[in-house]
């Protein structure tokens, strides 16, 4: 029996009270599993008091879903510290949308391009030569820093980078592509100081595994066409959608401040609060870090988007010009005055009158949500609901585990997937036991394991959150 919670609701949740929108057809059981996942990871009241700091306010979106530590779909306004925890180990992790000019659905049918994508993204073809200035650049300064040491002399794929477009389209990245810093985190300084001569990145420019993916779509339907125009999009239009975060340097952070806190004090302190008060130099060592986890970011989204063109580009045989519909984390601190606003899987969704420069000036903040390799992805524009905490849901969130996508979830027909190896590749002939895992692994992925994207963007529409601008319908996906 599935008894669903109504669309806007509020609970009490280890002595917090938290709103909900929650998703059309929720099974009640998914959404009190993941409401007690919560319940585990929230510091009460009293002890967050202790390290003189409260929990504003909590919203979850309706992609809300069981996990460890902390549940995904999460907003939470914090005041006197930051709760490292509650936005995971990817710092950073977004979503970027790009549009290719002079491109129809057609273009992208060529079988050649799922080879030249494999090359590229898995063996070893893309060629990113970054110094170590480079790099320390795109940590302590972001995207502005990267393309503000890309003057000259560049060989592979930054040589063919368009400067004055990418400057262009910082007016379409949240925070303009940079996260403000003091400086680099000392853990990340083997990163930066390979040497000085331009190398081949090893790190920034990859996938990653999971449900990090690259995706070619397809305009379907215009629902708000002066937002499509301002976005450059209008029926038809390829684009591509990347998710990608901060690869391990956000996993490094998260670890390095657990530590910390362990060694920090004589006295036991609970490391999931890190107070400013109380420990200051930790709080400005955690911000510092995040700023970097969440730059590298950034960057490598900018990177991952550059090679999918890159593709285009060499199996039509001429340069594909493109232009940014916008690139946002969903995993973030930001500080705002007092107050610290965690997302856990959750965009940010700013309403008309908060965008009052730039190529979005009084419409609305563009909201990507990806639903699932079968469904494809929303670009909604934010209403900024203030009792929502301005925000979105970020993705249609998981409906199976990935244990039980492993077993119930298939991977259909008609779907075009490139991964790292081929299932069916020859080389693998007589090996059923990889071929399997391969299966097994891109059934966690399937769009069965995924909630349908609609019982996501109704209720939020439904609510104030978001408004729809243009549904995208998947093309071919390159999941790492
Ligand atoms: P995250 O990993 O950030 O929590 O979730 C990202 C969201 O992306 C998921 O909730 C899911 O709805 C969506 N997603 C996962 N894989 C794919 C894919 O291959 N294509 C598209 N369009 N969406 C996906
Ligand atoms: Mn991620
Ligand atoms: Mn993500």
């Amino acid at each position: 029996m599935t008894n669903k919670p109504s669309i806007l609701c509020s609970s009490d949740v280890a002595g917090h009270s938290v709103r909900s929108v929650v998703a059309r057809d929720e099974p009640e059981r998914h959404f009190a599993h993941a409401l007690l996942d919560l319940a585990s990871a929230l510091p009460t009241p009293d002890a967050l008091a202790k390290d003189d700091a409260t929990i504003k306010a909590i919203v979850t979106t309706p992609d809300f879903h069981p996990g460890k530590p902390v549940p995904v779909g999460v907003v939470a306004d914090v005041e006197g510290a930051v709760l490292p925890h509650l936005i995971g180990s990817d710092i950073g992790c977004g979503m970027r949308m790009l549009v290719l000019h002079g491109i129809t659905e057609e273009d992208l049918k060529d079988p050649q391009l799922d080879h030249q994508l494999r090359h590229l993204f898995f063996q070893g073809g893309r060629d990113v030569a970054l110094t170590g200035y480079d790099r320390y650049a795109i940590l302590r300064d972001g995207l502005p820093g990267l393309l503000d040491r890309l003057g000259h002399d560049r060989t592979g794929l930054l040589s063919k980078l368009d400067l004055d477009q990418a400057w262009a389209d910082l007016e379409r990245q949240s925070d303009h592509g940079v996260f403000a810093c003091d400086d680099i985190d000392p853990d990340f300084a083997d990163y930066t100081q390979i040497d000085d001569r331009h190398r081949r990145d090893a790190i920034l420019g990859t996938i990653g595994g999971g449900n990090h993916f690259v995706e070619f779509g397809c305009v379907d339907q215009v629902a708000d066409g002066a937002f499509a125009r301002a976005a450059g999009l209008k029926s038809g239009s390829v684009v591509v959608v990347v998710h990608s975060g901060s690869l391990d340097f956000g996993q490094r952070i998260g670890t390095a401040t657990k530590e910390r806190m362990r060694t920090s004090s004589k006295v036991r302190l609970d490391w999931r609060i890190v107070s400013k008060d109380r420990q200051p130099a930790l709080y400005r060592r955690f911000m510092n870090g995040h700023a970097n986890a969440a730059n590298a970011a950034f960057a490598n989204r900018f990177l991952l988007g550059l090679t999918a063109v890159e593709a285009v580009s060499r199996i039509l045989g001429r340069q594909i010009d493109h232009h940014l519909v916008y690139d946002a984390p969903h995993n973030t601190v930001w500080e705002d005055g007092e107050v610290v606003r965690h997302r856990k899987g959750a965009c940010p969704a700013k309403g008309a009158d908060a965008m009052s420069a730039g190529p979005y000036s009084w419409l609305g903040e563009p909201v990507i949500l990806p639903g699932s390799m079968g469904d494809g992805t929303w670009l909604l524009r934010g209403c900024g609901s203030g009792d929502l905490l301005s925000s979105s849901a970020h993705g249609a969130g998981r409906r199976l585990s990935r244990q039980e996508a492993r077993s119930n979830a298939m991977i259909g027909g008609g779907l075009r997937v490139i991964g790292p190896v081929d299932p069916l590749s020859p080389a693998l002939h007589g090996r059923r036991d990889i071929a399997a895992e391969i299966r097994a692994r891109l059934n966690e992925e399937a769009p069965d394991a995924y909630k349908p994207i609609d019982s996501v963007v109704e209720p939020m529409v439904e609510a104030g959150m978001v408004a729809k601008v243009a549904k995208i319908r998947p093309l071919l996906t390159v999941k790492g």
